[in-house]
């Protein structure tokens, strides 16, 4: 694999790619939060994004990519969550074959959603399996090419066509906040942040209990945790990538992070003020900029939502408690 940092110009390809493939989601604004933080506030809707997240637009960019016969062999990915159903819906597009790897007790709903998109669920046993030998094992005996969710240079670049979006709808912000796991989103956000609005300050948000982007934002290095407990699943990660950080390290302002109580109250705002279905990691944007409050008064802020894949009965639970 190439170690060469994707650039605004692939996210500029990436955008011809997924063009007429990938919606083009909403801007949303709220008179009551505009009132309640004192700014004009933006929200890039990626919860209406296909598949229900915005990680379709880097799997649609990297399996366009693929030559004639990385095609006729397929793509394989690791994953419980939106990636494998981006990636199995992007390659069902794209007609090719495609392997998702899921820990034999990935919820039944994720499973089923990536079956209904076309994707073959292979399974492996979390406490006795390493998914990653497995996955290579599997990806050298059939020629499957393996796309990881965030740390490569298409899906990086794909992930940065939100924000394109947004700004030609917007115009500068300034300020932008982001979800952040491994740091596909933010640094795909970062690429195009820093040529169309370069004042704009540039915020990554995490869950409270995996700050592991801000201990590696503000050591220099990256720093790795074990799989932290939080309801935001999207951004369970423990580590940023080795492509991810260094764009992050270099163009963003600063890492914050959310409380799980913070993104059930945002959840909880959008359900109710603005009739939308947020995912928890969806809302860590959303719940920062509300954090920041009157800090943000006089300015145009913008927000990714960046998916709303929640079940039901989990968004009932959280409600029920709030
Ligand atoms: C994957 C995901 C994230 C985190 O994205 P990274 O590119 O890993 O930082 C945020 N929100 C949602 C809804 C996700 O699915």
């Amino acid at each position: 694999m190439t170690t060469v940092l994707p650039t605004f110009q692939d996210v500029l390809a990436a955008a011809d790619r997924i063009a007429g493939h990938a919606h083009r989601t909403p801007v949303l604004t709220s008179r009551t939060l505009n009132a309640e933080l004192g700014a004009e506030v933006f929200l890039k809707c990626e919860n209406f994004q296909r598949m229900g997240a915005f990680k379709f637009r880097g799997a649609f960019n990297a399996l366009s990519r693929f030559d004639a016969d990385q095609r006729r062999r397929g793509v394989i990915a690791f994953s419980s969550g939106n990636h494998a159903q981006a990636i199995a819906l992007a390659a069902r597009m794209l007609d090719m074959p495609a392997t998702i790897l899921m820990p034999q007790d990935a919820p039944a709903a994720k499973v089923a959603a990536t079956e209904g998109y076309g994707g073959k669920v292979v399974f492996f046993d979390r406490y006795q399996d390493d998914r990653e030998v497995l996955g290579r094992a599997l990806a050298e005996r059939d020629g499957l090419t393996l796309i990881p969710p965030f740390d490569h240079p298409d899906i990086i670049a794909g992930q940065g066509t939100a924000a394109l979006e947004l700004f030609e709808e917007t115009g500068p912000l300034d300020a932008l906040f982001v979800p952040l796991g491994g740091g596909g989103l933010l640094s795909g956000t970062a690429l195009t942040t820093r040529v169309e609005a370069p004042d704009c300050k540039l915020y990554g948000v995490e869950p409270e209990a995996g700050n592991d982007g801000q201990q590696s934002f503000r050591s220099g290095q990256i720093v790795r945790i074990a799989t932290p407990r939080t309801i935001a699943d999207g951004a369970q990660t423990a580590h940023l990538g080795a492509l991810t950080f260094p764009i992050i390290r270099d163009k963003v302002d600063d890492i914050l992070t959310a409380t799980d109580a913070d993104l059930v109250a945002s959840m909880r705002f959008a359900a109710s003020r603005m009739k939308q279905i947020i995912e928890p990691t969806g809302c860590l944007g959303l719940a920062a900029a509300r954090g920041m409050g009157r800090q943000l008064q006089g300015q145009r802020v913008g927000v990714i939502v960046s998916g709303g894949n929640v079940d039901l009965a989990d968004l009932g639970r959280y409600f029920s408690a709030g």
